[in-house]
């Protein structure tokens, strides 16, 4: 099994994809989850590739998240599209870092990941509601191996 599989099966992988899913019937946010085995690259360096490599900078907003995630690095980043870090507080991101990396630590990485998503949909609405009537799933649910 890959490290990848290894920090979140493909089983598992189902729950997350629901979970991003329903975090995206709070807010016009676009989440999406990567996970590599390891960079030679600072994590938040290579983050911002793997968000232009998914083309996650295609949203009318410019609202997408990328959860990414270097499984035998350890490394966890968020990394939201400008149309966010233009109207949220500095630290927006803080709070639900702690919340996915505390699960993290105890090894409840599927845990970690819905609460995280979760978290962020409910956080992103403030900024970002939901349109029922307009919404577009414009960025994949599909959790990206590499
Ligand atoms: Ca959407
Ligand atoms: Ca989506």
């Amino acid at each position: 099994m890959s490290a990848s599989e290894d920090f979140l099966s493909l089983t598992e992988e189902k729950e997350v994809v629901a979970a991003i899913g329903q975090a995206e019937r709070n807010t016009s946010g676009e989440i999406r989850v990567h996970i590599e085995e390891h960079t030679e690259k600072p994590p938040l360096e290579r983050a911002q590739e793997v968000f232009f490599q998914l083309e996650m900078e295609h949203t009318k907003q410019r609202n997408g998240v990328l959860f990414y995630i270097a499984a035998l690095d350890h490394s966890f980043v968020i990394l939201g599209d400008v149309g966010i870090d233009q109207v949220v507080p500095k630290d927006f991101w803080d709070k639900t870092k702690d919340l996915v990396l505390r699960h993290f630590k105890e090894g409840e990485n599927k845990a970690g990941l819905i609460a995280g998503i979760l978290e962020a949909g409910e956080q992103l609405k403030h900024y970002f509601p939901y349109d029922a009537a307009t919404d577009v799933d414009e960025l994949s649910n599909e959790i990206s191996r590499g």
